[in-house]
């Protein structure tokens, strides 16, 4: 895994210099760099970095495939596209989504009220909005009002219970108006077809959403009889998330176009797009058996208007407008969050930390020759000697026979003899030396929380690229696996033989470690959650000026303590008054000392939840730097 399979996932968006993984842009500085640069001016715990010329490079690359794929085919349809809110609604995102799309005209799509204000406020007057999900007469009304403010926005139906209230808010909107405004109207249909893959549950006819056949025949009728058949502008249908295959969506364009040709062919006359959904995967694997895309973005493009242009001929229809609303391949690229590591736990392993005795039980004195002793010829055998006596080690332990020194000689010995073995037998590549790897495999406490940042490792097992952002010239050679610092079980990515990680074996005590996890700007933000109370890192924009250097911009610091027991409506003003009464009445404190400690409460109270440092040594680097 060279690089850390960098070559597979990283789509040329960084680079190994030297012994640094570099941002390939503009002067190309390194991650360290950057994230060093931030913890200068104080801000300490994992950091977010977002890259805006990142989210532009994903929508040069998107808008260039179609307008290729149209030119090539003479396809007469225009090309569109939404983000889809939910994938990040971040401001510092969105914000800066919106600025850099600027020449596409990119809009937004809504799922619920909230995020249609965001729309109606962030994007553009003339690029598209659409609204899908389940909406209720306040959402339909908000429509309604962007409607009128100018915008384009397409409201897309998911039952005929929405298209009722669509037909009674347009007589409340509308009936005594000077000048009708009415959102356009789309239609999402249910696939017979469906998607693939873990988020498959999209499309299909079991699926959440979409009119049936016979639905869609009577929303028809309805806009007809209405006087709302004009409205009906789209076709819309979403087969999942990460689409690893492209032969499904090949199966949902042929029966959403035949769909639209049917309808226009009835009367729809004002029908003109398909908006395809989202859907496209991005490669997160970090080893080439793993990879998740078996399509490129110009196969897609061709598929999605050579398709289209295929069912509008032979049914005489025109080539309607393609829409997409794809996010994760927008988004994800964009952000990587950076995390220190704060231990090594089995450092303590070290033929250093022996404290044997002048007189030791038998078998501790065997482990000791077993390993001063192990050559190749011998390995497997005194290897599998070194277990067994560890087995019948901790037994007498147990029994009482031996005590807590010898128990942590029998670790520390059995511990260094697996080691030693594997090295000497590398080359075998037996099972059984694979299996002896997960046992002496390092555990990395990482200052970042999994359920806050990659909330779907923890819920779905996706995998995302993990590497360090230095010491990129030695070999990595620990098995590693990763824990966050939440009491909790599960917030641990574990070494795994199939995908396996390899780090450093450094000596936190004398230098820093950071690690990157890539990949992170597409749903993993807002799904995130609050679990012992680790909030959303500190993030910040890193933009590059005309001359290529590089430049640290909208910091937005990690809630402080008072900040998150507020935002679970804890009465913060009686927390603060009830612990500093707690000092003042205490006993146990001076008058001087109570001014320090509650100065020290304070201090900590404006800090965020995260770890400063473990070990000693960092905090005299950390303080060196202010
Ligand atoms: C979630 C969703 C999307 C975005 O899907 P991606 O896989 O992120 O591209 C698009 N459209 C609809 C209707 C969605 O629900």
């Amino acid at each position: 895994m060279k690089h850390f399979g960098l070559s597979i996932w990283g789509d040329d968006n960084f680079i190994v210099q030297g012994d640094t993984v570099n941002v390939n842009y503009g002067d190309k500085p390194s991650l360290i760099a950057i994230t060093e640069e931030i913890r200068q001016r104080g801000y300490k715990g994992p950091l977010l970095l977002r890259f805006p010329h990142l989210m532009k490079k994903q929508l040069d690359t998107l808008f260039r495939a179609f307008s290729k794929a149209r030119k090539e085919f003479g396809y007469k349809g225009d090309f569109h596209a939404v983000f889809p809110l939910k994938v990040n609604q971040f401001p510092n995102f969105v914000q800066t989504l919106m600025e850099v799309s600027e020449p596409y005209g990119y809009g937004l799509e809504a799922g619920s009220k909230a995020e249609l204000i965001v729309a109606m406020s962030h994007t553009p007057v003339g690029a598209p909005i659409t609204v899908n999900g389940f909406k209720d007469k306040e959402m339909i009304s908000l429509a309604f009002i962007a409607a009128k403010m100018g915008h384009n926005i397409t409201v897309t139906i998911e039952g005929l219970g929405e298209l009722e209230t669509i037909i009674a808010v347009n007589e409340e909107f509308n009936a005594d108006s000077h000048t009708p405004v009415t959102p356009h109207i789309g239609v999402r249909i249910r696939l017979h077809s469906s998607g693939i893959g873990i988020w498959a549950k999209s499309g299909g006819y079991s699926s959440k959403f979409g009119l049936t056949s016979t639905e869609l025949l009577e929303a028809y009728e309805m806009l007809k009889r209405y006087g709302l058949i004009e409205k009906l502008r789209m076709i819309h249908f979403h087969i999942g998330s990460q689409m690893s295959d492209i032969a499904p969506l090949k199966k949902a364009l042929r029966e959403a176009g035949n769909i639209y040709a049917d309808l226009k062919k009835r009367g729809a006359s004002s029908l003109g797009a398909i908006n395809i959904g989202g859907g496209l995967a991005v490669e997160y694997a970090q080893h080439g058996h793993m990879q998740e895309r078996n399509y490129s973005l110009g196969e897609f493009a061709n598929d999605v208007v050579f398709l289209m242009q295929e069912i509008a001929k032979r049914k005489g229809v025109d080539e309607p407008d393609i829409y997409t609303e794809s996010g994760r391949f927008v988004a994800a690229s964009h952000a990587v969050l950076v995390a220190p590591v704060l231990e090594l736990f089995s450092q303590e392993y070290t033929a250093k930390g022996l404290r044997l005795k002048k007189n030791n039980p038998p078998l501790i004195e065997e482990l000791y020759d077993l390993y001063t002793s192990i050559k190749r010829a011998n390995a497997r055998e005194y290897l599998h000697d070194a277990l067994d006596h560890m087995e019948s080690l901790l037994t007498l332990f147990d029994l009482g026979y031996i005590d807590l020194e010898d128990r942590s000689n029998t670790e520390i010995l059995v511990n260094l003899i697996i080691k030693k073995a594997i090295g000497l037998l590398k080359n075998e590549g037996t099972d059984e030396l694979k299996k002896l790897q997960d046992r002496i495999q390092e555990k990395y406490l990482v200052n970042f929380s999994l359920f806050q940042s990659l909330p779907d490792f923890w819920g779905l097992g996706q995998h995302f690229p993990i590497m360090p952002l230095d010491r990129l010239d030695e070999k990595p050679t620990n098995p590693a696996s990763i824990w966050d610092i939440t009491c909790d079980s599960d917030g641990e990515i574990g070494f795994d033989r199939n995908t396996p990680l390899y780090l450093h074996d450094i000596d936190v005590t004398e230098e820093e470690y950071f690690l990157g996890f890539f990949l992170t700007g597409a749903y993993q933000e807002v799904l995130g959650m609050k679990h012992n109370l680790f909030t959303h890192p500190t993030e910040a924009v890193i933009t590059f000026d005309e001359s290529g250097a590089y430049r640290i911009e909208r910091i937005i610091e990690a809630q402080n303590l008072l900040d998150v027991l507020e935002d679970l409506e804890y009465d913060t003003g009686y927390i603060d008054k009830r612990l500093k009464r707690r000092i003042e009445e205490s006993s146990l404190l001076t008058p001087e000392e109570k001014q320090e400690t509650l100065g020290k409460l304070y201090l900590y109270l404006s800090e965020n939840s995260y770890l400063k440092t473990i070990q000693a040594i960092n905090e005299r680097t950390e303080t060196d730097k202010g």
